[in-house]
């Protein structure tokens, strides 16, 4: 079952699947109101087209590089 896919065939791996932080409660009040970048609680990947997620990590070297820095590949 290694292999999902989302709603429009896409799977981890694929360009259209992004790795998403996740925060906590408290991860999101340190972010949007004192401007913080807290460790993400664990990543998704996520479809862009559909946002189906399709598995989650929280592989220390994904959360460490989600965080301590904007997001620098904003593309809506
Ligand atoms: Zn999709």
């Amino acid at each position: 079952m290694r292999d999902r896919t989302c709603h429009c065939g896409n799977r981890i791996g694929d360009a259209a699947i992004q790795e998403e932080p996740e925060f906590t409660t408290w991860g999101w009040i340190m972010l949007s109101m004192l401007g913080m970048t807290p460790r993400p609680h664990h990543i998704a990947f996520r479809c862009m087209h559909c946002r189906a997620e399709l598995g989650q990590s929280r592989d220390p070297k994904l959360l460490a590089r989600r965080s301590g820095r904007p997001n620098n590949s904003v593309s809506a």
